[in-house]
């Protein structure tokens, strides 16, 4: 057992955690004391530090569970428009420290805890750290699901998130003698305290069969079912008694499950099988950026659409309107009730499935259904690489979903139809707008099924969309150039800077009051006291602390001296070729053969700290890794580089580690190559925790740039253009290894094996791709990236400019707000408005 907490006065000084109510927080120990007791039946003298983690998540749950039903019952009488957000994933992290922030009780629950802690010897912060992180997603388009929930939530949205509750979420990276090793990660092992299992709500999701015609049309029989059974989970908003429903499937297997055991007898057989069918919710595929044609994922995607769909349409039909209840028995205000967001083309099964329920389950016209499918569903597109677009071969979906292929041939043909009446007889222009592609194996392209079938489709910034209208998707923004729109993704303010830096939230505080946590453009307010002496120590004072506190992290688990007067420099992302973590490595050996060479100039230190998973199959990624750690080992190893440089591999990154990280940040690091990286919003992250940028003109970078003044950020490299121009006539990486001494010894040590000894040959597939094979042109931005770090040492010799920039970055982040996204989405495709209103403060369930 620790002793009280130390930290305490000062936690308790920021103000940010919310006014402490002595009646609050009595009835939170007794709440406490109940759970210890009644739910996790536990006395004082044997409960584990995990059971008062779960005595506390359940004390915070129970706080909410009267505004969700609340809430829930409020959108059944007034009966907005619906709006579901369809996604596969949602990486959602830790849940205890957010609801208790939304709900305004944080600072209540701190005191109880440590007033509990005198008897209990408890510790609110390591209590934390016990809870599971929701890993149900692999990178940004996860996260980015789950801050929509969080804003659509703050927005007072009529909202609901629908996703597979996966029992693996994304793997645990772990770091053996410098290589990628994945462990499963088991998250639901103590048991998940957050959500509600609705066995009441389970649906069939049928599989395979054949379709028949009957006297009214198309029937798709003799199918294998599997159940859904949906796992609730709640989704706060902030201090507005909203709490939304984000409801997570997973596969439960039927009764009769194997009738051909059954029949013969072998009961045993059968119920083991019933594992088969319950592997569709086993597991996340872990590709981030990568399409892999793997049945059980077709299986996820369809298993996921058809429940929600079934769901969407019993709660379209049993609607309530203030006092009259009424059945809805048609589908002609479907869409003005109705809005379906596809988070990429990974649901947009939901667009044959809408048919085909629509058609031949509903009886309605092809015509009439094809308006209301379209005029409901919408498309987000997230990437332009062509190894990420889902193209599903025909052959599988003919055995697993077959009316559905016959559903996306009559799409289609309609669609041609469209394409030859607007340009007749371009046989070209048909080929390459089909939705099946006939070239090699026959394939559906999913992105071109989900434009044809949503009203609108969008990018993620706003060089991203300009991209898919004049190169990716140009032919359909020929045809139909009204769905084409652009927003900008954004992350939520409540866990990018109220939860994860509540210090830096503090001195904002006490600049600007509180409201910039939901209305974050109040922070340009902050540019005031840019210049400003006291302002400015009080930012510096703030990074260093949180500096000071991930380098005690540091030294702890990796046993490297941190020097924590050096820029913290840092790329955490996905290892991915794209985004280059290869171009930050080669500066690290630029860095460091620098230091080799003239070991007394002068030289600004810097801690270089690069984390990410790699995808277990993606061989080069995992080389990368490799490369990194083994570089680091040379440099943090050698005693005439000193405390000058340190290169650190972050281990696991995750949304836990972000928040830890990100506030420590001085430097950013977001250098995809110009037209790869649709948006990024770990940019974002860094940038309103007040650290610079070094980065591309590449997703948000350009609109940040916009938002700051390009004088706040170091900007780099080949613009898209540019890198068109340079593919065109011919990339050669020779030019540059010829031209370029210090790119070219790092690459002849990585090629020669000094970061290797023990195997020289190690990472020559590293230098061979960069010089034969490198799509993405790591050494033609090399001299530029180089020039500009070498500018960043020198600025950062200069705190207060440093530091004058960094206001500018955090006081210019409001734009990025996913609050403002989503106010975008709600008008401008969902057409609903947003509400600011709070809803009532819920009173106690009355007496049974
Ligand atoms: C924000 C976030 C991402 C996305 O980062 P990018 O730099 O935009 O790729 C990935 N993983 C985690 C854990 C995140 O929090």
């Amino acid at each position: 057992m620790s002793l009280p907490n130390s930290d305490h006065e000062k936690r308790k000084q920021i103000s940010v955690r919310g006014i402490v109510d002595v009646e609050n927080v009595g009835n939170f120990k007794k709440t406490f004391n109940r759970h210890l007791h009644y739910t996790l039946v536990k006395d004082r003298n044997v409960a584990t530090t995990r059971d008062y983690f779960f005595a506390l998540a359940h004390s915070v749950k129970d706080n909410l569970v009267s505004r969700w039903i609340r809430t829930q019952q409020h959108y059944y009488e007034k009966d907005p428009k619906r709006v579901y957000y369809l996604s596969l994933e949602y990486y959602m992290g830790r849940s205890l420290q957010n609801t208790m922030i939304n709900l305004g009780i944080q600072g209540a629950c701190d005191e109880a805890m440590y007033q509990a802690s005198y008897t209990m010897g408890l510790d609110i912060e390591e209590l934390e750290e016990l809870e599971e992180d929701a890993g149900l997603g692999n990178g940004g388009l996860g996260r980015l699901a789950a801050c929509f929930l969080d804003s659509m939530a703050t927005l007072g949205l009529a909202a609901y998130g629908y996703g597979i509750r996966y029992e693996y979420g994304i793997f645990a990276q772990k770091i053996k003698n410098g290589e990628q090793v994945e462990e499963p990660d088991d998250w639901l092992r103590y048991g998940n305290p957050w959500e509600k299992a609705r066995p009441e709500f389970m649906l069939p999701v049928n599989f395979y069969g054949h379709v028949i015609d009957v006297a009214e049309g198309k029937k798709w029989v003799n199918t294998q079912i599997v159940f859904a059974m949906p796992y609730d989970n709640p989704i706060p908003g902030y201090k507005n008694n909203v709490v939304n429903t984000l409801r997570l499937w997973s596969a439960k297997s039927p009764i009769e499950f194997n009738l051909k055991f059954f029949n013969d007898g072998d009961y045993i057989q059968a119920v083991i099988d019933r594992n088969l069918a319950e592997n569709i919710s086993r597991v996340l595929y872990p590709n981030d950026n990568f399409f892999e044609g793997k049945e059980l994922r077709l299986k996820q995607e369809y298993f996921m659409v058809a429940a929600t769909l079934q769901d969407i349409i019993r709660r379209y039909k049993s609607s309530k309107f203030g006092s009259r209840e009424h059945h809805r028995t048609d589908f002609d205000s479907f869409p003005d009730k109705v809005a379906i967001q596809l988070n990429d083309t990974h649901p947009s099964l939901a667009i044959p499935e809408l048919m085909r329920i629509l058609v031949d389950v509903e009886k309605l016209s092809w015509d009439k259904a094809w308006d209301i499918t379209t005029r409901t569903c919408a498309y987000t597109n997230h990437t332009v690489l062509p190894e990420a677009l889902e193209r599903w071969p025909t052959s599988m979906l003919e055995s697993i979903l077959p009316r559905h292929l016959q559903i996306i041939y009559q799409i289609n043909h309609s669609h041609l139809q469209n394409v030859a009446a607007k340009w007749p007889g371009n046989m070209d222009r048909i080929r390459r707008m089909s939705l099946i592609e006939e070239d090699g194996e026959k394939r559906v392209n999913m992105a071109h099924l989900s434009i044809v079938g949503s009203h609108a489709i969008n990018g993620v910034a706003r060089i991203h969309s300009e991209i898919l209208k004049d190169s990716v998707f140009r032919d359909f923004y020929e045809l139909t150039p009204e769905k084409f729109q652009n927003k900008t993704n954004g992350i939520t303010p409540r866990r990018w800077l109220l939860l994860c830096n509540p210090n830096l939230s503090d001195i904002i505080e006490e600049k600007i009051g509180s409201e910039w946590s939901v209305h974050l453009e109040q922070l340009v307010q902050l540019k005031k006291w840019a210049k400003d002496p006291v302002f400015q120590r009080n930012i510096v004072k703030v990074k260093q602390e949180n500096k000071l506190r991930l380098s005690q992290i540091l030294e702890k688990d990796y046993g490297v001296r941190i020097n924590s007067a050096s820029i913290f420099d840092i790329q955490v992302k996905r290892i991915h070729e794209y985004k280059r973590q290869l171009l930050n490595c080669l500066h690290v050996i630029t860095l460091y053969n620098r230091i080799k060479k003239n070991p007394s100039a002068p030289f600004v230190p810097r801690t270089v700290m690069i984390g990410g998973k790699a995808a277990p199959g993606y061989h080069l990624a995992k080389k990368i890794i490799q490369l990194i750690c083994s570089v680091g080992n040379v440099v943090n190893n050698d005693p005439i580089v000193g405390d000058k440089l340190k290169l650190i591999f972050l281990e696991n990154y995750r949304v836990t580690l972000a928040e830890k990280i990100i506030p420590a940040a001085d430097l950013s690091e977001q250098i995809s190559t110009a037209g790869t990286e649709a948006s990024g919003t770990g940019n974002m992250k860094f940038m309103l925790n007040g650290a610079l940028t070094i980065g591309t003109l590449d997703g948000a970078n350009v609109e940040m740039a916009e938002e700051m003044g390009s004088e706040n950020i170091f900007i780099f490299g080949m613009t898209v253009e540019e890198v068109e121009a340079l593919k065109s006539k011919g990339y050669n990486a020779y030019d540059y290894y010829n031209k370029l001494p210090e790119a070219k010894q790092c690459i002849d040590q990585i090629q020669g094996g000094f970061f290797s000894p023990n195997n020289p040959d190690e990472f020559r597939d590293i230098a061979d791709v960069l010089l034969k094979w490198d799509r993405f042109l790591t050494l033609a931005d090399y001299e530029s990236y180089i020039k500009m770090q070498d500018y960043v040492s020198k600025v950062y010799q200069d705190e207060s400019k440093w530091v004058e920039m960094a206001i500018h970055n955090i006081a210019s982040s409001g734009k990025f707000s996913s609050d403002r996204t989503i106010a975008e989405y709600a008008r401008e495709i969902w057409d609903v408005e947003p509400n600011w209103q709070k809803l009532p403060d819920p009173h106690e369930p009355r007496d049974i």
